[in-house]
């Protein structure tokens, strides 16, 4: 079964953690390459969603869904970092800092 990638669940991963997730970036806790959660391996396998490393193969998530409740396992990712959405809300953060300085 081909994979597909990352931005075949886009929607899903965005109604869990309320992002768009394809942007973040992922660590593989096994090989620990890190890439953008839209360029991971992404196997739509019964009874859920299965998110491979592109290089090792490690299982990064596991996204099933049960009772109308997404259950998300992301043992196999070292670290989940959605820097696109957080770098954006710093500089806003900033940019207030920055305004009431000059008050
Ligand atoms: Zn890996």
């Amino acid at each position: 079964m081909d994979a597909l990638d990352g931005n075949a669940i886009a929607g899903t991963l965005e109604a869990v953690f309320g992002k768009d997730m394809t942007t973040a970036s992922g660590t593989c806790a096994n090989c620990g390459m890190r890439s953008m959660v839209g360029e991971l391996g992404v196997y739509l396998r019964a009874p859920g969603i299965v998110v491979r490393c592109r290089r090792c193969d490690n299982v990064l998530m596991v996204l099933v869904e049960a009772h109308g409740v997404t259950v998300v396992d992301l043992h196999g990712l070292r670290t989940l970092d959605p820097t696109a959405w957080r770098s954006q809300h710093e500089s806003q953060t900033q940019l207030l800092e920055e305004r009431n300085r000059h008050e």
